[in-house]
């Protein structure tokens, strides 16, 4: 489960910008998770909840939302979002153009993994 890493380091960075700003509680994160990271939002919540007991951001609130997968083609110009990958094959991932199969194409959204935005009190 490589969402406990990655759960780590977001956590990291919330309780940190939350130092900064001399917060004594996060009381909501926004998150942006792209298709591509292969993280289960459920899950990821489920680490969150239990990492920051404890912490200033205990009891937080967190909003997940995915980005879909976008790419441009590199044969046909095609820029936009494809299919919904099938999660089983999120680590292979086969991507290709829909609109003439090309498979050498730019990945222009769907691997972000950062903190939006957040509240803090
Ligand atoms: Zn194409």
């Amino acid at each position: 489960m490589h969402e406990i890493s990655i759960a780590g380091a977001i956590i990291d960075s919330v309780l940190d910008a939350a130092k900064k700003n001399n917060a004594i509680k996060v009381n909501e994160v926004f998150l942006e998770i792209g298709e591509l990271t292969a993280l289960n939002p459920d899950q990821l919540k489920f680490i969150f909840e239990t990492i920051t007991q404890g912490t200033a951001a205990q009891g937080a609130c967190f909003n997940i939302s995915t980005i879909k997968t976008s790419i441009r083609c590199k044969k046909c110009s095609y820029k936009g979002d494809i299919e919904s990958l099938d999660r089983l094959h999120f680590f292979i991932p086969v991507i290709k153009c829909p609109q003439c199969d090309e498979t050498d194409v730019d990945i222009v959204a769907g691997r972000e993994c950062c903190v939006k935005k957040m509240k803090i009190s």
